[in-house]
């Protein structure tokens, strides 16, 4: 079998940690099996240069920033490598550069745009561990990139889609995927196994556990996914392909995204053309726009809301401050970052009715404003402030009766 390992940064974080990572790949390279280990920077580091960064500009050049922060990585894979030579396994660190992961110019967010993989053939034929530097890629043109934050788990699944690994395990702090972020919810329940899609969606709507690309990519070359912890031999979670039996659970998971900001431009002057001007400025500067709600028009006027990642906040809002100036006329246009998205997600979703009405009265219960509301065929998201992220989440898992004990009853 040909196995791929994740390991995180808590799983990294200091050098008993690495040794206990370096004995768990000597267990299954004993099993018999070729194994490429993925790791991450030790926990805080990439936080740390993210930091000193900041300490020199204000908007570090995006190019640099990458040469920067995929050091923590190649840290790492040394020391990884060094403890297995010492057990007495052969084993070899590779760079983003030397495993061949070939991405587009997206510096800090860049997509995997193909692996080749050359050298790490011979190597696993030389019978040796591979201990590979996740997060990072390089340009054709020969830049190195990073593959925005939690990139590892992309880096991981990437590389057990393109070398058709068996499966690739991502080991992380916790025992696996829950209803909610256990760190928030102690009676969050994990779940046996959970569908791509649900997943994705759990991803991107604010469950750090797997980034979101990284389910892009298993969904779509159909990788095995198994979410465990590095600190026990507990089962995990199995990330597969719809069945069934999940069809029949209205909501799999709460989650709550505070990366969001949200942008709002009052007095807009409501005539055709301005949301096309607005949006189409922004998205040719790579920023992503998440939710977007516009009121209804009085005396020619009207607002318009968008959401956008809290790192792009600033840059948007100047762009659109430019924009509005130029073209827009719009009488104010203001950031506010204190705000979170909460979510509930479930295939069951799609066959039941009421799940929106019964969020809605849970928030309206406890007193919390909603600012905007979006939907698809899975999930109902909702920004509120953010000051009542973690009692939301709280009050849904439990209104959905999502508990450990709620389910045992
Ligand atoms: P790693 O460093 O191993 O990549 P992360 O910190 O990126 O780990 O992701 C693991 C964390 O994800 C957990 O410690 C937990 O707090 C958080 N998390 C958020 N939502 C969930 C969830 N639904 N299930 C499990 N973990 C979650
Ligand atoms: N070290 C990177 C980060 O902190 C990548 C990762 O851990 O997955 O975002
Ligand atoms: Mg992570």
């Amino acid at each position: 079998m040909l196995v791929v390992q994740k390991y995180g940064g808590t799983s990294v974080g200091n050098p008993e940690r690495i040794k206990n990572v370096a004995r768990r790949v000597a267990r299954t390279r004993d099993e018999g099996h070729d194994v490429i280990v993925v790791v991450s920077a030790m926990s805080g580091e990439t936080d740390k240069l993210v930091k000193l960064a900041h300490e020199i500009s204000e908007t570090p050049d995006e190019r640099e920033m990458d040469t920067l922060i995929s050091t923590g990585e190649r840290v790492t894979i040394a020391l990884l490598a060094m403890a297995l030579k010492d057990m007495g396994y052969k084993a070899q660190s590779f760079t983003g550069r030397q495993m061949g992961i070939i991405t587009d110019t997206a510096h800090t967010k860049a997509r995997i745009e193909k692996i080749t993989a050359e050298r790490v053939h011979d190597a696993l034929k030389e019978g040796k561990i591979a201990v590979v530097a996740g997060f990072q890629g390089i340009t054709a043109g020969g830049d190195v990139t990073t593959l925005g934050r939690g990139g590892s788990d992309t880096t991981a699944v990437a590389i057990a889609a393109a070398l058709k690994a068996d499966v690739c395990e991502i080991y992380t702090d916790v025992d696996g995927v829950y209803t909610a972020d256990p760190n928030v919810v102690p009676n969050a329940r994990k779940l046996e196994k959970i569908s791509y899609e649900e997943m994705l969606e759990l991803a991107s709507l604010g469950a750090k556990v797997l980034q979101t690309r990284s389910v892009e990519f298993a969904a779509k070359y159909n990788v095995p996914v198994h979410v465990r912890s590095s600190f026990n031999d507990n089962p995990g979670t199995m990330v597969t392909k719809e069945d069934r039996e999940m069809e029949a659970v209205v909501v799999s998971g709460v989650t709550c995204n505070k990366n969001e900001a949200k942008i709002t431009l009052v007095g807009v002057p409501d005539k055709p053309g301005v949301a096309s001007r607005l949006f189409g400025a922004v998205a040719n500067d790579n920023i992503v726009v998440d939710m977007i709600i516009q009121n209804v028009g009085e005396g020619g006027l009207t607002d318009l809301s968008f959401t956008v990642p809290k790192t792009d906040a600033k840059k948007a809002l100047d762009l659109t401050q430019k924009i509005n100036a130029a073209d827009i006329g719009a009488k104010d246009v203001s950031l506010q970052e204190n705000i979170a998205k909460l979510s509930v997600v479930g295939v069951g979703m799609r066959s039941h009715s009421g799940v929106a009405a019964k969020m809605f009265d849970a928030l309206a219960n406890e007193g919390i404003n909603i600012m905007m509301i979006s939907t698809s065929e899975i999930k109902i998201s909702c920004v509120i402030d953010a000051k009542y992220s973690e009692l939301a989440v709280r009050v849904l898992h439990d209104v959905f009766e999502l508990g450990v004990e709620q389910v045992a009853a």
